[in-house]
């Protein structure tokens, strides 16, 4: 009886090779074929320069081993068969970001002019020098901390040498289901967060042998086959980066759509050489460092809740401000962050009150900041009437929009409101007669609105109010629809 791998190459003989005549297989093309379950993946080695115009063949690959019966979800990467040319172009000689027809309608613009991830408006990396320094454990607790703040976050772990996020949020053993038209994987969900992990796709403790090209091909395929925004548009994507500054991350940081970068380290090696590499490789292809994140910076002693500056206190400040870096916060070495990651509940999400996930938080506020500080765009002078019904904003280029207390009620940033298709979100309905309580700005990016029905966790950036702004009438339409749909009224 045949093997499934046999099934797999029998199938692909029926694909004609980049010469029309011989198909793929024949021409010693098809490797790393790495078989899981139902599941598929497969590398198909291409000349670098014509990767993109052999797409189409990628795709034939892919519907010929999805025929085979008991085959779920098929995954075809190119890889480049040539040495990178020079330059920074690194590994991904290949590399053809978004495969074709999966180009965003209207890309986002990103730092690295690199076309935007569809439904998703800001991709985070977070990054370290060299493993170990909890690159992985920040990039989690980061992620629901951003979460906390109201936004809609997703997680992709992108560390395909020891990808942890599966184990880190509970998630060991499950695999991603595709969207019902088969076009693209669902991402898990953990906690809130979507999240997808090459781990769902491997064995977590299976030697990834891949050379550096099919990686960083089979990771930007990936990314751009999940459906990020099945539940609504996120608002932050966090990659948990592999670690160190090889060639597959320099291709990453090049390749990916990127608004920023964290880099965490422990304060041993910020003073060391391995921070600077981090940070020496995002500015070299223009990606924003967002700042730097001092892990098992000082311990809390768990018995007294004592603090021990270990390695002195300040010193990764100064560092960091040497390096001309935002310093995004110090977490503290303690049992718990341990204790809780290994068992999948990472302490942001399950012991939200406590100091630990109260950095963690902090962190995700500044990292928020950055993330809007690097948008450019400018704090509006904000007005709210006498009869507090309506609110003003206006913003240095002259642009002015009038809101109304109800509209911007019904569509408040906060995850319970929007971030869902029209069929799912929650109609906020009886809102006609609402008031503006407070109005208080949020660092420097944002203005938290408290109403007088009690409704206060959306945070209004400068850039979603300008969008508001831009967008009024239209999305006042589609909720007096949406009410209606729903046989809800404005009273
Ligand atoms: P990396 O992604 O950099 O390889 P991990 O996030 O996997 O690092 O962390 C390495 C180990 O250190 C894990 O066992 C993790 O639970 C632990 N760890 C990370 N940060 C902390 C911390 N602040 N306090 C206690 N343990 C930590």
């Amino acid at each position: 009886m045949s093997t499934t791998k046999d099934r797999v190459l029998a199938r692909l003989t029926d694909v004609p090779g980049p010469d029309g005549e011989s198909n793929i297989v024949e021409l010693g093309l098809v490797s790393e074929i790495v078989i899981k379950d139902d599941r598929v993946y497969f590398a198909i080695t291409v000349p670098a320069h014509r990767a993109g115009e052999l797409e189409a063949m990628r795709e034939a690959a892919e519907a010929a081993v999805s025929g085979i019966d008991g085959i779920g979800t098929v995954t075809a990467v190119l890889t480049a068969d040539e040495a990178p040319s020079s330059g920074t172009n690194g590994a991904a000689g290949a590399a053809h970001a978004p495969p074709a027809g999966q180009q965003p309608a209207s890309p986002i613009a990103s730092a690295t002019g690199v076309p935007g991830l569809p439904g998703v408006r800001h991709i985070v990396a977070v990054a370290s020098g060299k493993g170990g320094v909890g690159k992985s454990t920040t990039a989690v607790n980061l992620a629901l901390g951003l979460q906390a703040l109201g936004l809609k976050v997703g997680i992709f772990d992108a560390d395909i040498y020891g990808p942890s996020q599966p184990r880190l949020l509970g998630l060991t053993g499950q695999m991603p289901h595709a969207t019902p038209d088969e076009q693209k994987l669902l991402p898990l969900e953990a906690f809130g967060l979507a999240v997808m992990s090459m781990g769902f796709l491997i064995e977590e403790d299976a030697p990834v042998v891949w050379r550096g090209p099919m990686v960083v091909q089979a990771l930007q395929q990936m990314l751009y086959d999940v459906a990020w925004n099945h539940a609504g548009d996120l608002d932050v994507l966090v990659i948990d980066m592999p670690p160190g500054t090889g060639d597959v991350q320099l291709t990453l940081a090049q390749q990916v759509p990127l608004t920023g970068a964290v880099i965490v380290s422990t304060p041993q090696d910020l003073a060391l050489i391995d921070a600077r590499k981090g940070l020496n490789m995002f500015r070299n292809v223009d990606v924003p460092v967002l700042g730097i994140v001092e892990n098992m910076s000082y311990f809390i002693a768990p018995d007294n809740g004592k603090r021990w500056d270990i390695f002195g206190h300040g010193g990764a400040e100064r560092e960091a401000e040497r390096l001309g870096l935002k310093f995004l916060g110090g977490v503290p070495i303690h049992m718990d962050i341990r204790e809780l990651s290994d068992a999948g509940t990472p302490v942001t999400a399950v012991r939200p009150d406590s100091p630990e996930a109260e950095v963690f938080k902090e962190v995700a506020a500044r990292v928020w900041s950055e993330v809007q500080a690097s948008q450019g765009v400018e704090a509006p002078v904000i007005k709210v009437s006498p009869e507090r019904d309506t609110m003003r904003v206006t913003y240095k280029d002259g642009y002015s929009y009038d809101f109304t207390a109800e509209f911007l009620r019904v569509v408040s940033p906060s995850a319970e409101v929007q971030g869902h298709s029209a069929e799912q979100r929650v109609t906020v309905p009886g809102k006609r007669g609402v008031r503006i309580r407070d109005l208080k700005p949020v660092g420097k990016y944002a203005a938290k609105i408290t109403f007088d029905d009690g409704h206060d966790t959306g945070l209004y950036s400068w850039s979603y109010l300008q969008e508001l702004g831009l967008k009024k009438d239209k999305l006042w339409a589609d909720y007096l629809a949406e009410l209606e749909t729903k046989g809800l009224s404005r009273d």
